[in-house]
Formats: C-alpha cells, sequence, structure tokens
C-alpha cells in the first residue's frame, strides 16, 4: 500500500470561472506529481473543516507535506504587520498550525516546503522575517517571482549541516536551490534545529532532531524533480512515510500477541 500524503489546501478563484464565489481549494500540480513520482499517495486537506473533522482526517494520514504560499499573518508571532506583508488568509493559517502541531506532537512525518516550513517554525513558537530585503542587512536575492524567472532557477547555493536528516536524504553537503520567498525564519523555534543556510546566512532548512522526519525547506524542490537530490529528497519523506504506516499498522497486533 502506497503512504497516503496530505497536503494542505491553497486558496485561489479558479481562472476559468475566476469570481468571488468560485473559491478554490486545491494544490498546483507540481505538488502531486512530486508526491506520486515519490511512491506517495496525495489527497488535499481542504481549508474550513471543524478541528475534530481535521483531526480525523489527518488520523487516516500517513504523512503530511505543508506546501508554499502566501505570508503568515504575523500575529502568530506575535508582531505587528509589516508594510511588505503580503495577503493573508486566517483560515489556512489555522489548518496548516494545527495539523504541523498534531504531526510534530505524534511523530508522524512532515515536510514543509517554503511557507510550510515557516508555518512549521511558527508553531512551535519561532519567529519570522517577515521581509528580507528590508530586514536582514546584506541579504542575498531570495525572491525570484515566477513572472520573471522559470520555477527551477537555481537562485543560490545552500551549504547543508552534516549528520542532519536533510544531509542524509540529499546525499550532499551543498545543493543549489531555487528561492521564491521575501520572508524567512528569524528566531528558531526550540526543538527546531537550523541544518542549512545561504551564503548570506539566512537559515533554509529546519528539523527537528528526534522525530522520525519533521523537515521544512524553503526552497522548493517540487519543481527540482530533474534532478538526483531532490528526487531523493521527496522520497526519503514517502519513505518514511511508509515506515510510519508499518510501526502504526503492525502495533495493535503485536500488542494481542499475532
Ligand atoms: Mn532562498
Amino acid at each position: 500500500m502506497k503512504p497516503l500524503i496530505g497536503l494542505t489546501a491553497e486558496r485561489f478563484s479558479s481562472g476559468y470561472f475566476a469570481a468571488p464565489d468560485r473559491d478554490v481549494h486545491g494544490a498546483l500540480a507540481t505538488y502531486l506529481d512530486a508526491v506520486l513520482g515519490a511512491g506517495g499517495l496525495p489527497v488535499i486537506i481542504p481549508l474550513n473543516v471543524l478541528a475534530d473533522d481535521l483531526r480525523a482526517l489527518y488520523a487516516r494520514l500517513d504523512g503530511v507535506l505543508i506546501p508554499g504560499g502566501g505570508d503568515l499573518d504575523p500575529a502568530h508571532f506575535n508582531e505587528a504587520p509589516h508594510p511588505a506583508l503580503g495577503e493573508i488568509d486566517p483560515v489556512r493559517d489555522r489548518t496548516e498550525l494545527t495539523v504541523v502541531r498534531h504531526a510534530l506532537s505524534d511523530g508522524k512525518p512532515l515536510l514543509g516546503i517554503c511557507r510550510g516550513a515557516q508555518v512549521m517554525n511558527v508553531a512551535l513558537g519561532g519567529t519570522l522575517y517577515q521581509d528580507l530585503p528590508t530586514e536582514y542587512p546584506g541579504v542575498l536575492r531570495h525572491a525570484h517571482p515566477v513572472s520573471e524567472f522559470p520555477r527551477q532557477h537555481l537562485a543560490h547555493p545552500v551549504q547543508v549541516k552534516e549528520e542532519s536528516l536533510l544531509a542524509r536524504s540529499l546525499g550532499r553537503p551543498i545543493v543549489q536551490v531555487n528561492s521564491r520567498h521575501h520572508q524567512a525564519i528569524k528566531q528558531l523555534a526550540p526543538g527546531f534545529a537550523a541544518v542549512a543556510r545561504a551564503p548570506d546566512g539566512v537559515i533554509e532548512a529546519i528539523e527537528r532532531p528526534g522525530h522520525p522526519f519533521a523537515l521544512g525547506v524553503q526552497w522548493h524542490p517540487e519543481n527540482l524533480q530533474a534532478l538526483p537530490e531532490m528526487k531523493a529528497l521527496l522520497r526519503a519523506f514517502v519513505e518514511a512515510c511508509r515506515e510510519g504506516r508499518r510501526a502504526t499498522v503492525s502495533s495493535p497486533r503485536s500488542a494481542v500477541g499475532a
């Protein structure tokens, strides 16, 4: 059985029927294809699901992927909005923070991508730079809009911490990454380790030591599946989901001595 991996939805209006009453909770095909390509079965976690139902939906998953998207409401880390803050989605924030906290406390595999990595940090009490260009002296260019750059544009290298889950997953200590963020992790939440940095020092990946697989990357590996190391990263995540499922499925049997 392939592991079932929940992706929290992005909210947008359907292009064809674009209208305020055509609100879509969906996922970009690149994320779905990356999960499928790595051997997982993706399902979309809709927004506007009540807390109990969200918990029930989450319980059936073998892993969770929090994709990229817009900015988090800085109220979640007790800051006033920066002038460059983009549009926020309180329901998406609440849904993702809830699911991330479940996965972190349950030891269920979790992969955060771009915004998803930021949600992981904020979920455990960390903070964000709301706008790197104005808040981080000496910063490199991290924002590469899709209107100007292909999604697979390699923007900068990242140095990966030795002997981290990320290093094992990628299989190499330095990788070139795409970069489409104007926010980044500022104060790391307790319980996370920074495991990759850009040359300017910006945190590009975090993970939770002791958790089977809780990793957040600031770049977009779903757009880089032509690169062996990025394919390996998705495979490592899906494999952790498979392992977790095996453990969950086998434990009730061993409890009754079968
Ligand atoms: Mn970057």
